[in-house]
């Protein structure tokens, strides 16, 4: 057996964090084919020994931020929790970098995320799953996927509905309104956040979460209010062309 590449700080919290979401070592070893799985296994075995999956650190190590910055960045993020990264970086001169941000939002007392699915990630892992309309997805641009904690786990995450709603996620936008379920919490959510990509003809604009949860696209109404929009804006056009005409018949 090759020895794996060397489980650096940052691939070490990536494993406790996909463990977290119930991904076993092996499925672990198949997305990071450059570790070893005797060293994933060694890495969620020594997880419990490690205050959140991080080795604590050397006496006399450098912080990289102020106690000033970490409580800015908490006071932020209390005060809006979808806070973008972008913005507390910046409110911290981008002093660290956006990994390094994640990890701190991470530790004890900020845990106001949940658990993300880098783009990379959802492109080589679910990218070869998907037909039909996930295809189509995954041609798209995308981003990273927050997941709410515990949602997705290793004997659902092979599911279609899963992989589309994931897609979705990362491809889509916020609706103009939320949709019925997500504002409502009719169920238990697999995201965050309501997002959908606004097009007929990708599962009729379904947001991720009524897609995991196995609903009927017609049963979100993540596109009335686009639908709502387009016709306002088609009237406002009419209303102004015809008020044009009147002028000009004047
Ligand atoms: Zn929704
Ligand atoms: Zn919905």
């Amino acid at each position: 057996m090759t020895r794996g590449k060397e489980i650096t700080p940052q691939l070490r919290s990536r494993i406790c964090e996909l463990h977290s979401i119930g991904w076993g070592a092996r499925k672990i070893s198949r997305l990071h084919s450059e570790l070893s799985l005797s060293g994933i296994k060694y890495t969620i075995r020594k997880e419990k020994d490690r205050v959140n999956c991080v080795t604590q650190p050397r006496p006399g190590r450098p912080k990289k931020l102020s106690e000033d910055q970490r409580a800015l960045i908490r006071a932020m993020v209390e005060a809006d929790p979808a806070v973008k990264s972008a913005y507390l970086l910046e409110a911290v001169g981008n002093a660290i970098t956006k990994r390094s941000l994640q990890r701190l939002l991470n530790e004890k007392g900020m845990g106001l995320r949940g658990p993300i699915l880098y783009e990379n990630e959802i492109r080589n892992y679910l990218g070869a799953r998907v037909r039909g309309v996930g295809e189509r997805l995954l041609r798209m641009e995308g981003a990273d996927v927050e997941l709410c904690s515990g949602r997705i786990t290793a004997s659902n995450i092979g599911d279609r509905s899963i992989i589309e709603a994931i897609l979705i996620q990362s491809r889509g936008v916020p609706p103009v309104w939320p949709c019925d379920c997500c504002r409502n919490n009719h169920f238990p959510r697999m995201f965050p956040t309501c997002l959908h990509v606004p097009h007929p003809l990708i599962v009729q604009g379904i947001c991720g979460n009524c897609k995991a949860s196995g609903r009927a696209s017609k049963n979100c109404d993540a596109m009335s209010y686009f639908f709502e929009m387009e016709e306002s804006q088609v009237h406002l056009v009419q209303t102004l062309k015809s008020l044009a005409d009147d002028s000009d018949a004047s």
